[in-house]
């Protein structure tokens, strides 16, 4: 099944290129705040299931509707850090995921399919596109085995995780408004199937920079949501960035960068440039000083 949020809010069932309104069905109120929509559907999907399958009523084709993010306000955004080995080598890191463990990106970095990445001011530096699958957490939990790991899943989708290169805390470069778009929908892991052989690739307009597959990981999908659960209670909805391959790369205003993974989906998401975003921090010494 691929579930999508559309038009504001409203929760939808993505089928034959269609959109099917289960707002009702889910019970959301799409004006609620916080919006956490999805959340309730994906905690309560064992229950909804058989009615979402018979297809709501109402429906229109996905041209017509508003995509929005799938899931906005998860309780959790985990995101693993070189997580493949090229990955690791290009960046002449020594970090690994399977050593250095996950890191948290700020929840309100998410955005959507149809929003555009909204690059800071922060003259001299780079900003960079991760091609990432985005797990879904379903079931919560604690201390959760790699062998029970993939019952816990509820689905999938295309993650982009962008970043400012630099030295500052990981979390302020990477936590920037619409640096995490996510979409074009969530797609149950029943419809993926396999989560650890899906091939995802990733373009910066018509040039092909990313093309790996997620039998790569070094960290695998089970000991991610092992180690996670390790550390905090999994909630329905916890979102993880998986880590990207080898072939990160600038992305500029005017870009559009399209990402693309089996059975999960696709999308192209504009780039354009934001106003503001640099702090004393990004500034270095010299303005620290100034500022006192
Ligand atoms: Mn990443």
């Amino acid at each position: 099944m691929k579930l999508v949020r559309f038009n504001g809010g409203r929760i939808g069932l993505l089928h034959d290129e269609r959109v099917f309104d289960a707002t009702a069905i889910v019970g959301v109120d799409p004006a609620e705040w916080p919006p956490v929509g999805m959340l309730k559907l994906i905690r309560n999907f064992d229950a909804l299931r058989g009615q979402l399958e018979r297809l709501p009523k109402e429906s229109a084709p996905i041209e017509n509707v508003h995509l929005d993010a799938p899931l906005v306000w998860p309780h959790k955004l985990l995101a693993f850090p070189v997580n493949y080995l090229a990955h690791g080598h290009e960046m002449a890191s020594k970090n690994r995921a399977n050593i250095n463990g996950f890191f948290m990106k700020s929840n309100s970095s998410i955005s959507g399919p149809n929003d555009p990445i909204v690059l800071p001011e922060v003259p001299g530096r780079e900003i960079h596109h991760e091609c990432e699958l985005g797990v879904i957490i379903g079931k919560g939990g604690r201390h959760i085995s790699t062998a029970d790991a993939v019952s816990h899943v509820f689905g999938y989708c295309c993650l982009i995780d962008c970043t400012i290169r630099g030295n500052e805390e990981r979390v302020m470069r990477k936590s920037y408004d619409t640096f995490t778009p996510i979409g074009p929908a969530i797609v149950t892991r029943d419809e993926v199937g396999d989560g650890a052989n899906l091939d995802m690739k990733l373009w910066v307009n018509d040039d092909l920079r990313q093309n790996a597959n997620t039998k790569d990981l070094l960290v695998d999908i089970p000991n991610m949501i092992a180690m996670a659960s390790s550390v905090a209670t999994l909630e329905p909805g916890d979102l993880i960035a998986s880590g990207t391959p080898a072939g990160v790369g600038p992305i500029r205003a005017g870009d559009k960068v399209t990402i693309e993974i089996e059975r999960v989906g696709r999308m192209t998401i504009p780039v354009v440039q934001g106003r503001g975003g640099s702090n004393i921090a990004m500034q270095g010494e010299y303005a620290w000083k100034a500022a006192r």
